[in-house]
């Protein structure tokens, strides 16, 4: 835990720009801005991944989220707002501290997405969402 720098920002060992906070979650800007206005939500007790949290947790994230979302419309205008987390190594990550990133966007920004996207078979979707619905 000492060498996590997002359990640092929470202990206030780091310093950090700092937008919203509640008991469970922390929001912070100190990150690199892919457009302005971007903000990262972070659980305050120490969970590696989603597979981490507790529900109060996911609820403070979720509730966070929610909230910034809506500041950020107002405070910056973008045309959307791309909100996203990543997990583990293979993601990318070099914090291992669950984090939500709210990225404003506009819609001559670089990355985007296709709809309808090619997809497996009906049949095959309907049985990858029974395992999940199995396992839940
Ligand atoms: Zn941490």
């Amino acid at each position: 835990m000492t060498d996590c720098v997002f359990c640092k920002i929470v202990a206030g060992e780091v310093p950090a720009t700092k937008v919203y906070e509640d008991e469970a979650s922390i929001a912070f800007m100190d990150i690199g801005q892919v457009n302005p206005g971007h903000v990262l939500v972070a659980v305050k007790a120490h969970a590696e991944d989603v597979y981490a949290l507790d529900d109060a947790q996911a609820a403070a994230v979720a509730r966070g989220v929610a909230r910034l979302a809506r500041a950020i419309r107002a405070a910056f205008a973008p045309e959307g707002l791309s909100v996203y987390q990543a997990n583990g190594r293979a993601a990318g990550q070099t914090v291992f501290h669950y984090h939500v990133h709210l990225v404003p966007r506009n819609l001559n920004d670089a990355m985007s997405f296709t709809w309808p996207v090619q997809n497996p078979p009906r049949e095959t979707l309907e049985a990858h969402a029974q395992r999940i619905r199995a396992a839940l």
